[in-house]
């Protein structure tokens, strides 16, 4: 029988997307490189099983196509992706597609879009969001590539995203990368939302001796306020867990050691090759891997432990949240200045609200904050600044200072907060009508002649420097 479109690679994410598929009525033609999966898939997906369409070989996969045919790969991101690209290319007629809906570093996608365009193929990378979840029940879906071929796709993809207000979470960015950077800075922006529930959590646990299920208790009320999203809501659950082997709580069985497949990171290196820093992301990168270092840590605290510290007042629950409120905007205005970054970089005339607005359901940092985010974007941003929007700039206003005393009371404690500290740093400059740099443009100057611009925009390129000794 023939199928309207392909997938490649039955793990995790692969078999849900495809159930996803068949669900929604498409047949779908799948084949996994090791067979056996494929079997037991088929054998497990009950009533659905009619509209897949198993394949023991790439060219059987193909053949099974109508055409212009459509492959979706999903598997292990790197040398994966273009071994099953060499597999299926000798197979496929110009008008054919192939579409990579794994996590790809995004020169990876233009590099293979390229090399497909020049066979008369179409190359698309495609992010999806939402896990083994999303996958199965409707993903944020971020599209990059020709829009021809995706034009030929695009009814099945909206018809398996995630839905809000019955308008799918699918939207097509530009060309070559443009999706999966997207789906990068998206993931980007997801540590960030992690690491900074996580601080929150740190503070109460460690300064205020909360237990985990109370800090659940009281994560949940804020799901029910502004800050409702995805993950507060599993973050208040996961608190709420106990372990069945111990019957502690899960938290305490847990090693704090993050693990990272480098999407973060990656937001992080292409934010710096584009001139821009989002320091609350790094410090949330910089936070996974600096827990990896756990037999340091340990050994840290032998050493320095306990230094005495003297701490403020512990903030309140309220300042707790505004804090968090608002340093997750602050993270939010850093990850859409790297789309905007890349986009005139790119040439991609990305659209930054349509971003907001296909994140809104399905994918991990969906929140109540998206669709306000989607139209304060829509509205226009004062300097690119999301946290300057009238919309949120009363908001910042007020979190500013409960995310200040947050800090405050961290550096006091001896807690680290990297990710808000950052954020609060972020911010303060932002705002900083005078900086420091009159300081650093001199010292370059007097070591490397690098000259500077005056504020009176009079001449004087060039500080007096040589034999200077302005202190005796
Ligand atoms: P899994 O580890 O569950 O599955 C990996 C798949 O890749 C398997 O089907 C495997 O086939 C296949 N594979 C590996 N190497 C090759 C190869 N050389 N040739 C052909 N097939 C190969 O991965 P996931 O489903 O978790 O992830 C897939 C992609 O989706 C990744 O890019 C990931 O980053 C991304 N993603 C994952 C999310 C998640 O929550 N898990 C969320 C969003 C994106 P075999 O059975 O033969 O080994």
């Amino acid at each position: 029988s023939q199928a309207r479109i392909g997938l490649v690679g039955l793990g995790v994410m692969g078999a849900n997307l495809s159930l996803n598929i068949a669900e929604n009525g498409f047949p779908v033609a799948v084949f996994n490189r090791t067979g056996s999966v494929t079997d037991a898939f088929v054998a497990s997906a009950g009533d659905l099983a009619e509209r897949l369409v198993p394949a023991k070989s790439y060219e059987a996969l193909v053949a099974s196509l109508s055409r212009p045919r459509a492959v979706i790969i999903m598997v292990k991101a790197g040398g994966p992706v273009d071994a099953v690209i060499d597999a299926l290319v000798p197979l496929m007629a110009p008008g054919d597609m192939i579409i990579d809906a794994g996590n790809a570093d995004f020169h990876d996608t233009r590099r293979r879009e390229a090399a497909l365009r020049d066979k008369g193929l179409s190359f698309i990378g495609m992010g999806v969001s939402g896990g083994e979840e999303g996958a199965r029940q409707g993903p944020s879906i971020m599209v990059g590539g020709n829009p021809e071929s995706y034009a030929v796709i695009r009814d099945i993809i909206e018809a398996i995203a995630a839905k809000h207000e019955g308008v799918p979470c699918a939207a097509y960015f530009g060309p070559d990368g443009a999706g999966h950077f997207v789906k990068t800075v998206h993931n980007g922006i997801e540590y960030a939302d992690m690491q900074m529930i996580a601080e929150v959590y740190g503070i109460l646990r460690d300064g205020a001796g909360r237990a985990p299920a109370e800090i659940g208790t009281l994560f949940a009320a804020w799901n029910e306020g502004p800050l409702n999203s995805y993950l507060v809501d599993i973050s208040s659950r996961v608190l709420g867990t106990l372990d069945p082997k111990t019957g502690q709580p899960i938290v305490d069985v847990i090693v704090d050691k993050a693990g990272q497949k480098g999407t973060g990171r990656w937001t992080a290196i292409e934010a710096l090759r584009l001139g821009q820093s989002p320091s609350a992301i790094e410090a949330a990168v910089a936070a996974r891997s600096w827990s990896a270092e756990k037999a340091t840590r340990q050994a840290g605290k032998a050493l320095f432990g306990d230094l005495g510290s003297e701490a403020l007042p512990i903030p309140s629950e309220a300042d707790l949240e505004r804090a968090l409120l608002a340093a997750k905007i602050i993270a939010y205005d850093q990850g859409f200045k790297i789309l905007a970054a890349a986009s005139a970089e790119y040439d991609w005339a990305l659209d930054l609200a349509s971003a907001a607005e296909v994140w809104r359901e399905g994918c991990i940092i969906r929140s109540a904050l998206l669709d306000d985010m989607a139209s304060a974007i829509r509205e226009g941003l004062p300097q690119g600044q999301l946290i300057f929007a009238p919309r949120f700039a009363g908001l910042i206003r007020d979190g500013a200072t409960a995310l200040r005393r947050t800090v405050a009371y961290a550096a006091s404690a001896g807690v680290p907060v990297p990710a808000f500290a950052n954020a609060l740093a972020y911010f303060d400059t932002m705002r900083q009508g005078r900086g420091t740099s009159d300081l650093i443009q001199a010292q370059r100057d007097f070591f490397g002649a690098h000259g500077f611009e005056r504020t009176d925009g009079g001449e004087g390129q060039h500080g007096p420097w040589a034999g200077s000794v302005a202190h005796s």
